[in-house]
């Protein structure tokens, strides 16, 4: 009788904290666990959740701090073999995520449900923050040196699903992104040991996320490539009915500008550079699939008409045209030898077409004008030209106008034969930013 009474108002003081855990009474909770330590031990009911677990799913980041410096075991485990960081990734609370990182939680914990990490879970949910903070630790904790970056963002679960498979599955453009930018392969399979599975691709066709799609194809997804059941992602989206995917993911329809593959392309390419020619490629593919839509009778996405007027080749009357399309401003330069053009054509130069390997670059790619080695990739600086210059020059006209990149207008023609640069532009013709070549100084 007496233990059974003893066991209840137990029960209710354990109550009573995690309450004041969840709405993060700091005062009360740090006067409750000096009166009686062992409540650090006490855990809900059924999910066995501790007062970490459950100021970290709150993001209570006060208590939380409060509940570590007072030696609470970071990756204490619930129920399901969850750990805190799970639960603030679970609940996008990026605070106490990056709080229980830096208190030593390990970021490579499978739960007990799908075997699933705080990566899956951040990519599961969407919180791209939280993803980053992962990331960002993955680089530095012994994770990296055990089992090294590239195997830790493409982590598979109990289901062989990584968390780029998740992130598609759950229209996570943002996280697919950030996922795909520290270097989730694109191509990767749920199927174990040459088994067949789904790849992310099919994954984004069952979520039906056009923005997931788009950029899936433009880091180089296989739109051939067949899961158990022997369908590829085009019949996945058909079947659900995403008409818009499935326009993107035909075979028959024409294949996107790609993001070259990390082999392929220059070693060094700063941020800003990235995201020139990243914007490239999503107006270059943005145009094809205009075209892919109305056939398919879809109205464009809202991202068409919101980067309409956004364009690189804004009008600007006074910077250096490229010698290339004779379209767009020079935006990157060439290193070592410093030759410039537009982010359009850097693309043009640097991707492949897929299907067709012809016109893949077999080696790294070369510079147009001069057959170097592109070793890296800048940001030109745009120098406004003086009268003089462009008199001296008549190869490199001025035009304000601004115009659309396509893949099928007349500047882009021709781009996929290297041969013509060389004939076109000459070898002077090539915008050198070494300054003495244009007398200034
Ligand atoms: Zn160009
Ligand atoms: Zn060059």
């Amino acid at each position: 009788m007496g233990q059974r009474l003893s066991c209840a108002t137990q029960q209710r003081e354990d109550k009573a904290l995690f309450l004041a855990v969840a709405s993060g009474e700091l005062e009360l909770v740090e006067a409750m666990v000096d009166e009686d330590p062992s409540l650090f031990e006490q855990t809900t009911g059924y999910d066995n959740l501790s007062p970490l677990h459950v100021a970290a799913a709150n993001g209570r980041i006060q208590v939380l701090s409060m509940l570590l410096d007072r030696s609470c075991k970071v990756d204490v485990l619930n129920r399901q073999k969850q750990t805190p960081l799970m639960l603030a990734v679970m609940h996008g609370k990026t605070g106490c995520a990056e709080k229980l990182i830096h208190a030593g939680a390990n970021i490579l914990m499978f739960d007990s449900i799908r075997r699933r990490t705080c990566l899956h879970y951040a990519a599961y949910y969407g919180h791209t923050d939280c993803l980053k903070a992962i990331l960002s630790a993955a680089h530095s904790t012994p994770v990296a040196d055990s089992w090294g970056f590239a195997r830790f963002v493409n982590i598979r679960d109990g289901n062989g699903a990584t968390p780029l498979h998740l992130a598609a599955r759950h229209r996570q453009s943002e996280c697919l992104h950030a996922l795909l930018d520290n270097g989730a392969l694109v191509c990767a399979s749920t199927g174990g040991y040459g088994y067949p599975g789904s790849t992310p691709l099919h994954m984004a066709a069952r979520g039906g996320s056009l923005d997931c799609v788009r950029m899936l194809l433009s880091w180089g997804a296989d739109r051939l490539q067949l899961d158990s059941s022997g369908k590829i992602p085009f019949t996945v989206a058909l079947k659900r009915k995403y008409k818009a995917c499935a326009a993107l993911l035909d075979p028959s329809s024409a294949a996107p500008l790609v993001w070259p593959s990390p082999l392929k392309f220059i070693s060094e390419l700063n941020q800003e550079a990235k995201a020139l020619l990243e914007k490239a490629l999503l107006e270059a593919n943005r145009e094809r699939e205009k075209t892919l839509l109305k056939e398919a009778d879809m109205p464009p996405s809202p991202l068409h008409s919101e980067s309409e007027d956004d364009n690189i080749s804004s009008e600007t009357s006074d910077v250096e045209l490229c010698c290339i399309c004779f379209d767009q401003v020079c935006t990157i330069e060439v290193r070592p030898c410093g030759h410039q053009m537009c982010a359009h054509c850097t693309l043009a130069l640097c991707c492949h077409k897929k299907p067709d390997p012809a016109t893949a670059c077999p080696s790294g790619p070369v510079c147009p004008f001069c057959r170097g080695a592109i070793v890296q990739l800048l940001v030109a600086k745009i120098n406004k030209r003086s009268v003089t210059e462009v008199e001296s020059s008549p190869m490199k006209p001025r035009r304000s106008r601004k115009s659309n990149f396509s893949e099928g207008s007349s500047s882009f023609k021709g781009l996929s034969a290297m041969g013509s640069f060389g004939r076109i532009a000459g070898r002077n013709s090539g915008k050198i930013t070494d300054e003495k070549q244009w007398g200034v100084s």
